[in-house]
């Protein structure tokens, strides 16, 4: 007997950073989207605890305990007194390292497959707060959709969106580390007032529209200047999405994925297709959103 979970890749339509608080982490005001880029997690009884992993970026995925699908095995058993005897196969398609909170997905999928497969029966809060103890942006790949993340990003209230929004993601040929990024946006900003971070309305009223131009217009994202400043090839490849016909672009969370929003599904093509022929990126991906959380199959 085994469980399947599809779990979606996130992007950021706004990414608010405010200070560093004195435990180091950010108070952060976050516009989280699921795409249609999905991780399947597989969980099958075993003898041990052990994690594969396929796909295009499978080489830079730990297979030991730091896995984040792992230690969302772990952190159930331990909830409940048992053995975490699990085989767990990540089929990889979200890239790794890229700002678009793979990790955090195998780990919101490998909570759902393992509580199906061990019958642990945990309420839907007892998994958001499993969620919240293991990272930042795992409760958002749990529940999907579209919503606000607060506090360092995972306290979530749901957000209406009134449309499908179409999106060209451009893979870039090395990885960005997260605490890196937050490390120097506290370098670039130091010295300076920074307000506490706040959903922008405008923003929130382009989702609830569906109203793509609206949201083109309202991205924002505060690690852009960060992730730019530490891969700085990465401002050709936004103009040339923006060049292609895209609505708006920005870096993708922490990066370095770019993302580039499109009036509609053909426009997407034309954009990833002229990104592809430039030499800014190493592959590209189109997904609409916003689609469903962790999903047992
Ligand atoms: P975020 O958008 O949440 O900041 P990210 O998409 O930039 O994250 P991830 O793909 O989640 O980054 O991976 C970051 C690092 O976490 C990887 O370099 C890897 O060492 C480690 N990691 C642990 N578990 C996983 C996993 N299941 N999949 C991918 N990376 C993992």
């Amino acid at each position: 007997m085994s469980v399947t979970v599809r779990v979606p890749a996130k992007v950021n339509v706004q990414l608010g950073v405010g200070a560093a608080r004195p435990d180091g982490f950010h108070d952060l005001a976050n516009a989280f989207l699921a795409v249609g880029l999905y991780d399947e997690v597989t969980v099958t009884p075993a003898d041990e605890l052990r994690v594969t992993c396929s796909g295009p970026d499978a080489d830079k995925v730990p297979l030991d305990r730091t896995n984040l699908a792992a230690r969302a095995a772990l952190a159930l058993a331990e909830r409940r007194g048992i053995e975490p005897s699990v085989h767990i196969h990540i089929a990889k398609d979200i890239p790794v390292a890229g700002g678009m909170a793979g990790g955090s997905a195998d780990c919101a999928g490998a909570l759902v497959a393992c509580d199906a497969l061990w019958g642990t029966d945990a309420s839907r809060a007892e998994l958001l707060d499993i969620c919240a103890e293991l990272g930042s942006d795992v409760p958002f790949s749990l529940v999907g959709g579209a919503a606000l993340g607060t506090g360092r990003g995972e306290k979530l209230t749901p957000l209406e969106v009134g449309g499908t929004f179409h999106w060209v993601f451009a893979m870039a040929g090395r990885g960005l580390s997260t605490p890196a990024v937050f490390r120097e946006f506290d370098r670039l900003t130091e010295g300076h007032d920074i307000p506490a971070p706040e959903a922008d309305p405008s923003l929130l009223a382009a989702l609830s529209k569906g109203d793509a131009e609206a949201l083109a217009a309202a991205l924002t994202n505060d690690l852009q200047p960060a992730a730019l400043s530490l891969y700085p090839e990465l401002a050709a490849t936004l103009e040339t999405g923006r060049g292609a016909g895209a609505l708006g672009v920005l870096v993708s969370g922490s990066g370095p994925t770019t993302a580039f929003l499109c009036p509609d599904a053909d426009t997407a093509a034309k954009v990833a297709q002229t990104l592809r022929d430039s030499d800014t990126c190493r592959t590209t991906r189109t997904a609409a959103g916003p689609v469903p959380g962790a999903t047992v199959l």
